[in-house]
């Protein structure tokens, strides 16, 4: 393993459950490692992702976020302060009707919105 890509995996266990953007990984990664590029966090990160080392998830009106934690799960954002909550799937128990025929269901990267308790959540009527 390169010095770069373990300054990047140490990042993502220092964000923990929090599932950080690239930009956060690499300023994680700098801390570690001050000479450490953008374009080297964000590569290894693509590279990790693509292998199935950890998860990419693609928010909509928002950067991607990255997941250490690599096994299939459904994540909840918050839509005011974008933290982001795993769910695991055994629990989320979705069922979607209504779909096309032949379609098979690849629901492992459904992404909901929410409002967390620290914005409010379920207070706010
Ligand atoms: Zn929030
Ligand atoms: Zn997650």
């Amino acid at each position: 393993m390169t010095q770069q890509k373990k300054a990047v995996i140490e990042a993502l266990s220092e964000a923990g459950g929090t599932h950080p953007t690239a930009e956060t990984v690499y300023l994680l990664a700098k801390k570690r490692r001050p000479s450490i590029a953008m374009g080297t966090v964000y590569r290894n990160l693509s590279l990790m992702a693509d292998a199935g080392e950890i998860r990419r998830i693609t928010v909509p009106d928002g950067a991607d976020r990255f997941d250490i934690f690599p096994k299939d799960h459904f994540h909840i954002i918050c839509s005011r302060c974008a933290r982001m909550y795993d769910i695991p799937v055994a629990d989320a128990e979705i069922t979607v009707k209504g779909l096309p025929a032949g379609v098979k269901l690849e629901a492992t990267s459904l992404v909901m919105e929410c409002i967390c308790p620290a914005c409010g959540g379920d207070n706010i009527k």
